[in-house]
């Protein structure tokens, strides 16, 4: 599904933040990445669907080519979820809206087909009751699983999280977890940069290490956190 080859990124002339990183996620497969601050791991990220450019390599997602100056970028990207830390929600528009507005501007879905779906997925993150509020009334983590909830919306094909819940206070980390714990058993695809091991323990498939630009060590699951 996502397959990493070699990939060198530059940012500037005198500054490697990926020195030849290579792995891969394979479909449903959970993949977390840790690592000290400043390691590349956000950088990874967002080479993935093509935020930041690359200088070297391959990155391949569902067989096209992301560093290829053909790939249409805008079309790719609607195709995979990005949750990042801010959520980055529209904050003139109401949950619901912010759920529609994506999938009927970029997927040309018609209003009552986006509402149905944006429902159904306020309803799987625990939010039905809030469909009217603005952003700024919800909390921090009800506000992160709007942001999911909208990205899931896309029908991606995968989704990639950069430290969702760094920015939340304690209280609300777990129940932005148990929503990414829930879609992880369901499945989806995911490439996860956190801190939290105890999500890495309960769903990861693979957990990456990154220092200084480079992948250190890409082991499973059991390798990495021992056997159960
Ligand atoms: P992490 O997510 O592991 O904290 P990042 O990928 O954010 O690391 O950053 C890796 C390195 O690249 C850091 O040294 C950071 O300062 C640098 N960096 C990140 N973004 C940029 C940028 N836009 N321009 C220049 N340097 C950057
Ligand atoms: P994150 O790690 O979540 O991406 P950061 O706080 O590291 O967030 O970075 C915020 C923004 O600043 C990003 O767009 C990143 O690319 C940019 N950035 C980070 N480090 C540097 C840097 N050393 N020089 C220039 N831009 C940077």
């Amino acid at each position: 599904m996502i397959e990493i080859n070699h990939v060198d990124k530059w940012y500037g002339p005198s500054f490697q933040a990926l020195k030849d990183c290579t792995t891969s996620v394979t479909k449903g497969e959970v993949v977390v990445v840790c690592g000290p601050s400043g390691s590349g791991k956000s950088t990874l990220i967002k080479c993935v669907n093509a935020l930041e450019p690359i200088q070297g390599g391959e990155i391949i997602l569902d067989g096209i080519k992301v560093n290829d100056p053909k790939t249409d970028l805008p079309k790719l990207r609607s195709r995979v979820g990005m949750v990042f830390q801010h959520f980055e929600l529209f904050p003139h528009l109401r949950i619901i809206d912010n759920l529609c507005l994506a999938q009927e501007k970029v997927l040309g879905r018609k209003h009552e087909e986006a509402l149905a779906k944006g429902k159904k997925l306020l309803d799987r993150v625990g939010l039905t009751e809030h469909a009217t509020k603005f952003p700024a009334q919800l909390s921090g983590g009800q506000q992160q699983r709007v942001a999911i909830a909208r990205a899931l919306a896309m029908d991606p094909i995968a989704m990639l999280f950069d430290e969702p819940t760094s920015a939340l206070d304690p209280e609300m980390i777990s129940e932005v977890l148990d929503v990414m714990v829930d879609l992880a058993r369901d499945g989806m695809t995911m490439m996860v940069v956190t801190h939290e091991m105890g999500f890495a323990n309960k769903v990861a498939d693979r957990v990456i290490f990154m220092d200084r630009g480079e992948i250190v060590e890409d082991a499973k699951k059991t390798d990495f956190f021992g056997k159960p």
